[in-house]
């Protein structure tokens, strides 16, 4: 777990995705090119992106980022640091800062290679904001109102000081993903919504002005997709959680993780189960298994007969040593801080050779005079 052990390396200048096959409509293929042969069409592509409103958790490692680790494989991919997002909530100056270039370094830590994959800040890349604007005008307010996320953020209230960004954050997020002409777009399960109305919105878009945009798929994984806060597995796991109890961070100290397991809430009874009526132990044995590879009934198999604080102190060291090659990975990153700003610049190149191709084709369908 956690450990694809890709040596942290720049990239070379002539490696994949240096422009762009970004074709609408193309035939995804993830076939293997005749040896020495150039692959006759683009590898499909992935795009997704994180928040960076604080340290990655649990949920994210679980939920996305162990996707866009092995996504790897077949796809080419587009990694984004979504700073543009996170100002939806106001982020002090200087957290903004640090948090962005700490999500940059949890991609590379948790395996995303930079040689192969794009790894980019999104603010850097200046069409991802063109194109939310242009969506916007394509986008129904109905639509927007009914995304379950702006209900929970804003607590579902018509307040007058609910900031148009959270409300029209989706829009950017289509706008993201549109701009790539992604076909999969790995998420947990509380951006599936948000992926289906990028789809909408492709499919609204190309229908009025022609065929400009792929419509992409979520990538969900079929355990880990809603991996719920410890203090209360009622709701997801979230970095902008209240209490810093519910959610295990990757950068978590081994003493801060075993006494944030310790901690976590479980149900009533005793028994090691998972099942409906436990949502929190169901929370526990997914999280085990899903780091340590073993079926969650091996797991409530070993625990028969023993109770909860067995499981926590167990899962606890479980959790501890699959983050360990993680955070070294991390460590090696912020003692060479040359690294990631290398990554980044290289990544928004390499983007916004992409994004520029999707805008001019976005310009000229929808009758913009060229710029002379
Ligand atoms: P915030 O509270 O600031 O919204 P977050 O924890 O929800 O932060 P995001 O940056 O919004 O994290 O999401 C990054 C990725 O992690 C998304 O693909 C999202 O679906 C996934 N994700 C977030 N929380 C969970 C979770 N609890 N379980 C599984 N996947 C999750
Ligand atoms: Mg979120």
């Amino acid at each position: 777990m956690l450990e694809s052990g890709a040596t942290l390396k720049r990239r070379d200048k002539k490696g994949p995705m240096a422009g762009d096959g970004g074709q609408a409509g193309h035939t995804p293929t993830t076939a293997a090119p005749a040896e020495g042969a150039p692959p006759a069409t683009r590898r499909p592509r992935v795009f997704s992106g994180t928040q960076p409103t604080g340290a990655l958790h649990l949920g994210n490692y679980l939920g996305a980022l162990r996707n866009y680790v092995a996504m790897q494989e077949t796809h080419d991919c587009v990694y984004c640091v979504v700073d543009l997002h996170a100002i939806t909530v106001r982020q002090a100056k200087a957290d903004l800062r640090r948090n962005s270039i700490d999500a940059a370094n949890m991609f590379l830590a948790a395996g995303v290679d930079p040689q192969r994959s794009i790894v980019i800040v999104q603010s850097h890349v200046p069409q991802h904001s063109e194109l939310a604007w242009i969506l916007n005008t394509v986008a129904y307010m109905g639509e927007l109102r009914r995304m379950t996320q702006f209900k929970d953020k804003t607590g579902g209230s018509e307040s007058e000081s609910v900031g148009v960004g959270i409300f029209d954050y989706p829009v950017l997020m289509a706008a993201d993903i549109l701009l790539y002409q992604a076909d999969a777009v790995p998420v947990g399960e509380d951006q599936k919504q948000h992926v289906e109305l990028t789809r909408d919105l492709a499919e609204r878009f190309n229908n009025a002005f022609g065929k400009t945009f792929v419509v992409p798929e979520p990538i969900i994984p079929t355990a880990g997709a809603r991996i719920m806060g410890l203090d209360d597995p009622a709701r997801k796991m979230s970095k902008s959680a209240g209490s810093a109890y519910n959610f295990v961070s990757l950068t978590d100290s081994p003493d801060e993780i075993r006494r944030k397991i310790k901690r976590a809430v479980t149900d009533s009874g005793t028994a090691v189960r998972s099942g409906p009526d436990k949502p929190a132990l169901t929370n526990l044995l997914t999280i085990y298994s899903l780091l340590a590879g073993e079926p969650v009934a091996t797991i409530e198999a070993r625990y028969e007969g023993r109770g909860y604080a067995d499981l926590k102190r167990d899962l606890g060291d479980v959790v501890v040593d699959a983050l360990a090659p993680f955070q070294r990975r991390m460590k090696e990153l912020g003692d060479d801080k040359g690294f990631t700003l290398d990554v980044l610049r290289d990544g928004a190149e390499r983007a916004e050779a992409i994004a520029a191709r999707t805008m001019r084709k976005v310009r000229e369908r929808m009758g913009f005079v060229p710029r002379p």
